[in-house]
C-alpha cells in the first residue's frame, strides 16, 4: 500500500509517495531557500504565501510521477509539529481537504520523529527498535531512544542553538556566500566544502562545550560566539572590507567542523555508554542512527561512525537526499504508523488533528 506524505513545517514544500516496502514512487520538493537567502532568514508570512502558492502543483506533480490516483492511496500523512505554525497550517489544511475528498485516513506526523525513523526506510532489515538516534538539524540537537513511531524517549537536547543553525549563522557572519559556488548553499554544506581546502587545520581552536558535564545535553552557543569573535579578530587584523571574507576562511571552517564533531561525539559517547549500561537495547544489536540535515556532513558522520564501531555498535544514516526535509520521510512515518497499528485505529476524526502543542518527546534525563 501507498502513503502520500506532506511536509510544510518550515520553508520547503515537499510531497512524496512511499510504499510499505520502502520504495519511493515520487518525491517532489520545492525549496524556498533562494527566496529567503535574499532576506537573510525566513519571514513566516512569506513562507506561508509560498507554500500556499505551490502546494497544489507540487501534489499534482507527485501523483502524476507516481502514476497514481488519490483513491489508490492507503492514507495521507502530514507534518503537524514542530515547526512554524503559519507553514504547518498550510500543509495540514491541504491534507485534510485531500483526505476528506477521497475518504482517506489522515495520519499526523511529528517532524523530528520522521527524521528519526527515515533511516529504516532504506535499512528495514538492519535497523530494529529500539535504537539510539542522534538528531542534528537546523532547529534541533537531540539524543533519543527510538522504540517506534510515537515512542521516543529523549535522553538529552541542546540548551541553546542547534548545530545546523550554528553553521548557518556562522557561515553568514563569515560571508561564505560572497564566494559564488556557495551563494545558494546552506551554511553547513558550505562549511564542509570550504574546510576541505584548509592548509592549517590547527589555526583555530575552540573549547569543548559542557566539558565537565556527563549528561547528554548540547550547547552550540559558545562555539558560535567564539566563532564570531575569531572572525572579527581576523577581519581587523587583515582589514577585510565589509563585503569581503578573511583569507584563511578554509582553516577556520576546518576548526569549526572539528569543534562541532568533537562535541557531538562527546555527547553521543555518553549516550552509548548509558544505553549499554542500562541495557536499553535489550536483545537488539546496539545501533546508532544519525539523522537530520547535519547528518549530510561526511566528516561529522564518519567521526560518529568510528565512535560507534568502537562500542561494537552499528551506525547508519539515511541517504543524503533524505537527510534534509522532504515529503518522503513524512510518508515513511505514515507507513510506520500503518505497520504499527495493522490498520486498526485508522478511522480518525480528521478535524481533531491539529498543529496545537508543539510538544517534544517524553523525556528521561541522563544524569551525571
Ligand atoms: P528541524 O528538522 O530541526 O525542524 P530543519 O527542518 O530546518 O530543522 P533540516 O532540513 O533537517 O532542518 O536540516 C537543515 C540544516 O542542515 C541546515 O541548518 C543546514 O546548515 C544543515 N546542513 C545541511 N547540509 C549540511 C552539511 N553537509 N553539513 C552540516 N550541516 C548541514
Ligand atoms: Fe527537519
Amino acid at each position: 500500500s501507498h502513503v502520500l506524505g506532506i511536509e510544510t513545517s518550515c520553508d520547503d514544500t515537499g510531497i512524496a509517495i512511499v510504499d510499505t516496502a520502502g520504495q519511493v514512487h515520487s518525491n517532489v520538493l520545492e525549496s524556498q531557500q533562494e527566496f529567503h537567502t535574499r532576506y537573510g532568514g525566513i519571514i513566516p508570512p512569506r513562507a506561508q504565501d509560498l507554500h500556499r502558492a505551490r502546494i497544489d502543483a507540487v501534489c499534482e506533480r507527485c501523483l502524476e510521477q507516481a502514476q497514481l490516483k488519490p483513491e489508490q492511496l492507503k492514507a495521507i500523512a502530514v507534518t503537524t509539529r514542530p515547526g512554524l505554525p503559519l507553514s504547518l497550517i498550510v500543509g495540514l489544511r491541504f491534507a485534510r481537504h485531500l483526505a476528506r475528498r477521497h475518504q482517506l485516513p489522515l495520519l499526523p506526523v511529528h517532524h523530528m520523529e520522521a527524521h528519526a525513523l527515515q533511516a529504516r526506510m532504506e535499512h528495514l532489515e538492519e535497523i530494529n527498535y529500539p535504537y539510539l538516534c542522534l538528531l542534528i538539524s537546523g532547529g534541533h540537537s537531540q539524543l533519543a531512544m527510538v522504540n517506534g513511531p510515537g515512542r521516543l524517549t529523549l535522553l538529552g537536547e541542546t540548551l541553546d542553538d542547534a548545530p545546523g543553525e550554528a553553521f548557518d549563522k556562522i557561515a553568514r557572519r563569515l560571508r561564505l556566500y560572497v564566494l559564488p559556488q556557495y551563494r545558494l548553499w546552506n551554511g553547513g554544506r558550505a562549511v564542509e566544502h570550504a574546510a576541505q581546502a584548509a592548509q592549517n587545520r590547527d589555526a583555530f581552536e575552540f573549547p569543548l562545550p559542557l566539558a565537565q558535564q556527563r549528561n547528554c545535553n548540547f550547547s552550540f552557543a559558545g562555539i558560535k560566539n567564539n566563532s564570531f569573535r575569531a572572525i572579527r579578530h581576523r577581519e581587523r587584523a587583515e582589514h577585510t572590507p565589509p563585503d569581503g571574507i578573511i583569507s584563511n576562511y578554509a582553516d577556520f571552517c576546518a576548526g569549526l567542523l572539528r569543534a562541532v564533531s568533537r562535541h557531538l561525539m562527546h555527547r553521543t559517547q555518553r549516550a552509548l555508554e548509558y544505553c549499554l549500561q542500562q541495557r536499553l537495547f535489550g536483545e537488539t544489536p546496539p545501533t546508532l542512527v544519525v539523522s537530520g540535515g547535519v547528518a549530510n556532513n561526511d566528516v561529522i558522520y564518519e567521526n560518529l561512525e568510528r565512535l560507534s564501531l568502537a562500542y561494537n555498535c552499528r551506525c547508519y544514516r539515511p541517504s543524503k537526499r533524505y537527510c534534509s526535509d522532504n515529503g518522503v520521510m513524512i510518508a515513511w512515518h505514515g507507513i510506520e504508523q500503518l505497520l504499527q497499528h495493522q490498520n486498526a485505529s485508522l478511522r480518525r476524526d480528521i478535524d481533531k488533528i491539529d498543529i496545537a502543542g508543539n510538544a517534544g518527546f517524553h523525556a528521561s534525563a541522563v544524569s551525571d
